[in-house]
């Protein structure tokens, strides 16, 4: 199954977007490499097919600069899963608050005051997805598939699932979307296979991560990143709106 039937089958939010599901992880020598050896990229962003942009958040106007996340309890199946999670998902929103790019991950006790909530669900075509996140310019929720949350997966792995997927909510694709042609999707400075953005057991929030999402945060909201615009996206209250991410 191609990464865009898996992601179609999935999740109906983010049909023509390029998946931001984060898979279990094929063999290294899958990802390592695509192209004939050609480098996977650093950091990629994304933008719409139709639309040309490289969305982003806005932490210009919104001088708060918070992304807040509600955790949806009740959507897990048993506390023990649930303290999991959210131990995984409070140090991986740390790993990225400590990076100091501008916005940081900030956890609210009411759902209605969050601009995304982390959600848990169980099975359907989704059971051999870890997780699925969204981006800057199609908000919706994060949501932590069963198969996500298996015993058989370490702490740090789950952490770095959801570093993974709270990358591709500050903006970034995957590391190899360029080289697999996922979607238009551009790299941004260097390169680097083991990016919390790849699909490699080994990788993790490097270096090159965060010097580079610090860099792309600091530049103007219209600045051209490979010919294509960044646009600022406003943080709206994700509220009572309807839960597209239970669609
Ligand atoms: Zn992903």
């Amino acid at each position: 199954m191609s990464d865009s039937e898996a992601f179609i089958g999935s999740c109906k939010t983010q049909i023509g977007f390029e998946p931001t599901i984060d898979r279990v992880l094929e063999p290294a020598s899958e990802t390592s490499t695509r192209s004939g050896g050609t480098p996977l990229h650093r950091i990629v962003l994304g933008s719409h097919d139709g639309k040309k942009i490289v969305p982003r958040w806005d932490i210009v106007t919104h001088s708060d600069r918070k992304l807040l996340y509600f955790i949806h309890e009740r959507t897990f199946p048993d506390t023990a899963t649930l303290h999991r999670a959210e131990s995984a998902f409070h140090a991986a929103a740390a790993a990225w608050n400590d990076v100091d790019f501008g916005l940081v991950f900030e956890e609210v006790r009411e759902a209605s005051a969050a601009h995304f909530h982390l959600l848990y669900k169980e099975m359907g075509k989704d059971a051999r997805h870890l997780a699925t996140g969204f981006f800057p310019n199609e908000p919706s929720d994060l949501t932590i598939y069963k198969a996500g949350l298996s015993t058989s997966r370490s702490d740090g792995a789950i952490k770095k699932t959801f570093m993974h997927e709270l990358g591709h909510i500050i903006g970034l694709r995957h590391e190899h979307a360029v080289a697999r042609g996922e979607s238009e999707s551009v790299r941004f400075l260097g390169t680097n296979e083991f990016s919390i953005m790849s699909y490699r057991d080994e990788r993790d929030l490097q270096k090159s991560d965060k010097e580079e999402v610090k860099a792309f945060y600091k530049m103007q909201n219209g600045a051209l990143i490979g010919g294509i615009p960044i646009q600022d996206y406003p943080l709206v209250l994700r509220g009572s709106k309807s839960q597209k991410a239970d669609a």
